[in-house]
């Protein structure tokens, strides 16, 4: 990777960044003696500061319940023109199949063979749930009752065992109702109803007014193999993170029912709310350049999923770990998108780039049309941008846990930063390398962001 860094700026950042972090140590060591209740995950990194409000602007009377159908993996003909849309449906097909003849690396049969393994066995996605397990009522005994704060706990206990990565819980108000879609991916609208139990027919899913928290985790991509992008292969991880997701759901779902509650989940592929959000509402992490969610444990490298139940949680607060003020300067990801998709502004914006975006929020709008164009010039996703940010680096033994923690509290050594991650990390990576590394399971290390 390229850099203008000398050895000479190289070393006074480190030393520079180790005084910031040694003298904000205090700070971390005062907040042990933090008496608010521990029911939260206290094992977060110690830098990331919870806060009231999220560091993305809201307004909040602007803010609409989004049609997810004005995506663009739903509406690129709307934006395009049919014809357009087609031509490039056409070309992706056309590329993906020219490459696996030409055995292009990451396109070759084995890379296509792992593509088609992990978008296999997935459980059916439901909004009501596989409704299989054993409620209170069937075993003859009372509906668990703990406190919001208790309830909040096993959740997260509960979903980590399953294969979340990070939890936290956001409370349904007039505002946090608006990250709901008003219709779903199928086109079946969303609606609020003063009733027990939500349903579904054919035109709409119900959810009654008494659910009114939405449960948000992420779980965790493989960032090496995302460094592979864009390939078959790098696209892969994309695919096994979503066909992990169906089974956790599914799992969360009869949780909730055995403990005699209900819980109201995605019916397909981002459906039921608007993820980045509700992981901004829920301090999974903070909005950024990306316009996704980017989270002070794995960077951009998660998928955000969503469920809404009625058993009473304690919610969590939105967090302030540096991130979006680090993105204002840093701009690589930007920088690395081969279809200029992403914003160069130094600032955020109110202004949307069109339809797919959602407004009334400040926010790095993205043109979702030249970045989908771009996936169909390659034949499959992408992922570029995700896999050069310097928060996915994964090493939190290194260099980036002096990065991480320093932007959270330090801004002016942002720019020094960036140049570190220039000098330390390769962002492209050889596929035919992948198949000779010794991944740790799921090629994602589930002890990151824990216990530091
Ligand atoms: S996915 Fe690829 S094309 Fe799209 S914004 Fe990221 S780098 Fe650009
Ligand atoms: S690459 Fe830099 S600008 Fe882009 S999301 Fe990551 S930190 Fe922000």
């Amino acid at each position: 990777m390229p850099t203008n860094l000398s050895r000479r700026e190289l070393l006074a950042a480190i030393g520079l960044a180790g005084t910031a972090v040694a003298l904000n140590a205090g700070e971390a060591a005062a907040d042990q003696l933090d008496p608010r209740p521990q029911y939260i995950d206290r094992s977060r990194l110690w830098w990331v500061k919870e806060t009231n409000t999220p560091t993305t602007e809201i307004d909040w009377q602007t803010v609409k319940r989004f049609d997810e159908t004005k995506t663009t993996r739903k509406s690129m003909p709307v934006y395009v023109g049919k014809e357009k849309a087609d031509e490039l449906n056409a070309l992706n097909a056309r590329v993906a199949r020219e490459a696996e003849a030409e055995q292009r690396p990451g396109y070759t049969t084995k890379d296509i063979a792992l593509k088609e393994a992990t978008n296999s066995g997935r459980v059916a996605m439901s909004f009501l749930g596989p409704n299989k397990a054993t409620t209170p009522k069937d075993r003859g005994v009372p509906i668990y009752e703990g406190t919001p704060e208790e309830n909040t706990q096993i959740v997260t206990a509960a979903l980590r065992h399953m294969g979340a990565a990070t939890v936290g819980v956001v409370e349904l108000d007039s505002n946090t109702e608006k990250l709901i879609y008003s219709v779903d991916p199928d086109g079946k609208a969303i609606v609020f109803e003063d009733v027990e139990v939500g349903s579904e027919d054919e035109k709409k899913r119900v959810l009654p007014k008494k659910a009114r928290w939405v449960i948000v985790y992420t779980i965790q991509m493989s960032t090496e193999t995302m460094r592979r992008s864009p390939t078959m292969l790098g696209s892969q991880t994309t695919t096994l993170t979503y066909t992990r997701q169906t089974q956790i759901q599914a799992q969360l779902q009869e949780f909730l029912r055995a403990l005699g509650y209900h819980g109201y989940g995605e019916a397909a592929t981002n459906a039921l709310g608007i993820a980045p959000a509700l992981g901004v509402m829920a301090g999974l992490g903070e909005l950024s350049r990306l316009n996704r969610l980017v989270t002070p444990e794995y960077g951009p490298m998660v998928r955000v999923f969503k469920l809404v139940t009625d058993l009473p949680l304690a919610p969590t607060k939105p967090i302030d770990a540096g991130i979006m003020e680090f993105c204002k300067n840093c701009k690589k990801c930007a920088e690395a998108c081969p279809s200029k998709s992403l914003s160069f502004d130094r600032e955020p914006s109110w202004e949307t780039k069109g339809g797919w975006n959602n407004p009334g929020h400040k926010a790095y709008f993205e043109d979702s049309t030249s970045c989908r164009a771009y996936w169909a010039a390659v034949g499959t996703n992408c992922g570029i941008c995700f896999a050069s940010c310097p928060y996915a680096k994964s090493d939190l033994a290194s260099v980036h846990t002096l990065v991480k923690a320093t932007a959270s509290m330090t801004p002016a050594f942002d720019g020094m930063f960036r140049k570190l991650d220039d000098v330390f990390y390769e962002d492209y990576k050889d596929p035919e390398e992948w198949w000779k590394t010794n991944l740790p399971e799921m090629g994602i290390d589930t002890t990151q962001g824990h216990k530091k």
